[in-house]
């Protein structure tokens, strides 16, 4: 390392300096985000539970939102409440008691995600696979997801809490699209961009999700490790330089 940094010397320590930040902004890698999501199983009585198999569709749901390089994590300790009502969320009161929740959320960001029997409310009457605010912070999910395969329901809620609205598009490869108008993948190998191209995430909803302030951003590489990354290329450069100072002696010298 000593003799690396020797061989800096003639560099000139701001020059240096400019050149490393040059490295560091060229270098840079899109910044990565991760979301964290709370499962909660809403039982009606000790033994009779939603989502009694704990299933997430957790592969398809990472897979939808890697277009947008957003993490999906759920944490591995689920929450179960007992809750005859909320088991069954059928009207008004019910989704307001689960939207204003006061579970404590670690890390604060995180999300809280219910799973309850069925949902015949969610702003008014009717029967969905999911009900979420847009950019709140709690997302409904009824098991008619596991009975009926919808394996991108999880993935559309969630965006609906990063800030997207439900896509005006014809398109039934986007992910935002209504579940009746919207293509379901059955393999995380059809997940745009692979196979099939489902449940895609257009430029303009990865560039509103991205600001969402429930997404904890992901370290990135450290600067002292991309810094060190340049070390070999800098010696290169400076070995060149050396290298051409002494032909240009050497030919002045007639050699
Ligand atoms: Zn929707």
């Amino acid at each position: 390392m000593a003799r690396l940094l020797r061989c800096f010397r003639p560099f000139g320590a701001t020059k240096f300096l400019l050149f490393g930040l040059l490295a560091l902004v060229c270098a840079r890698p899109v910044a990565a985000s991760t979301l964290y999501v709370q499962p909660v199983q809403v039982c009606e009585t000790a033994t009779t539970c939603a989502d009694s198999t704990s299933q997430l569709y957790e592969a398809i749901t990472e897979a939808i939102w890697a277009q947008a390089g957003i993490d999906i994590v759920f944490l591995d300790d689920w929450i179960t409440i007992t809750n005859t009502s909320l088991y069954s969320v059928g009207n008004s009161a019910d989704t307001e008691t689960i939207f204003s929740d006061s579970l404590v959320r670690t890390p604060s960001y995180t999300i809280a995600m219910w799973f309850v029997d069925s949902i015949t409310y969610c702003g008014g009457t009717v029967t969905a696979y999911g009900c979420s605010v847009i950019g709140g912070d709690d997302v409904i999910i009824s098991d008619l997801i596991f009975s009926d395969s919808r394996t991108d329901t999880i993935a559309h809620e969630l965006g609906h809490i990063l800030g997207l609205s439900d896509c005006c598009s014809s398109s039934t490869f986007d992910l935002m699209n209504g579940s009746g108008s919207r293509t379901n993948p059955t393999t995380v190998a059809d997940v745009s961009p692979s196979g099939k191209n489902l449940d895609q995430l257009t430029t303009a909803e990865i560039s509103v999700a991205k600001t969402s302030s429930l997404l904890e951003a992901t370290p990135e590489p450290g600067t002292a490790l991309l810094l060190l990354s340049g070390l070999p290329v800098l010696y290169w450069m400076r070995r060149r330089i050396y290298l051409r100072r002494g032909d240009r002696a050497s030919v002045r010298a007639g050699l």
